[in-house]
């Protein structure tokens, strides 16, 4: 059976509401083979966020709930950039300690209206991380709408990024998720991109485990054998 995987949590370590345990026990309730708590690093987007300083403390705190669950459920670590240069020291982070991270997260690339770089410019980056690294909540058909799917395929191929698929309700427009408005982007990905599925979710605990959505949606790209976890 494909896996079944939530790598997109917020906890307490920055704007989400619930513990690491907590969201780790929801995830097991809701029968998911792993999850990802993956806290905003390093930005003024949001009061609380992970930090050079606190990672470390980050990393051990995960770790431990990993434990705690003794092999019930696949726990990573992840963090999400905001590629906004005026809101996160992009060429500052600290990538030896992202390279301790299993997966890390980039918001707004290539999005004008919320000032997200673009993958050119994340580059010096990207070179240097060894985990894998992804597109979270893009709305691809804005953001990348110039370019061909095959294009774009291509560019994600050759900059070695995944492209999550976000089922929360913030990511929709005319009551569609952005990754529904990009299904001639995903047939594209077949083979050459790897994808995730990822909620959000910050406030509401039953929203770590709903992935249905995002599942079905991969299903029907035919893409449940090309997700970055595996
Ligand atoms: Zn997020």
């Amino acid at each position: 059976m494909p896996l079944r995987a939530n790598l997109h949590v917020h906890s307490q370590r920055s704007d989400g509401s619930f513990s690491i345990d907590d969201i780790v026990d929801e995830a097991i309730r809701g029968g998911l083979d792993a999850v990802a708590i993956t806290d905003h690093f390093e930005t003024q987007k949001v009061r609380r966020c992970v930090t050079s300083e606190s990672i470390d403390e980050y990393l051990r705190e995960i770790g431990e709930a990993r434990r705690r669950v003794d092999g019930r459920i696949r726990v990573l670590a992840g963090v999400e950039i905001d590629t906004n240069p005026e809101r996160c020291p992009i060429p500052s982070l600290p990538v030896e300690k992202l390279n301790q991270l299993d997966l890390v997260l980039f918001e707004y690339v290539n999005d004008e209206y919320n000032g997200g770089c673009s993958v050119f410019e994340l580059d010096p980056l990207l070179s240097r991380l060894s985990v894998p690294c992804g597109l979270v909540h893009t709305d691809l058909e804005k953001a990348f709408g110039g370019i061909s799917p095959e294009d774009l395929a291509n560019l994600l191929q050759s900059y070695g990024l995944f492209v999550e698929a976000n089922t929360a309700a913030l990511y929709a427009r005319n009551g569609r998720q952005y990754y529904e408005h990009a299904e001639r982007h995903f047939r594209a990905f077949k083979g050459k991109v790897r994808v995730s599925v990822g909620t959000d979710a910050h406030r509401t605990l039953t929203e770590v485990s709903n992935v249905a959505k995002g599942y079905r949606f991969l299903e029907e790209m035919h893409l449940l054998d090309d997700q970055v976890l595996r």
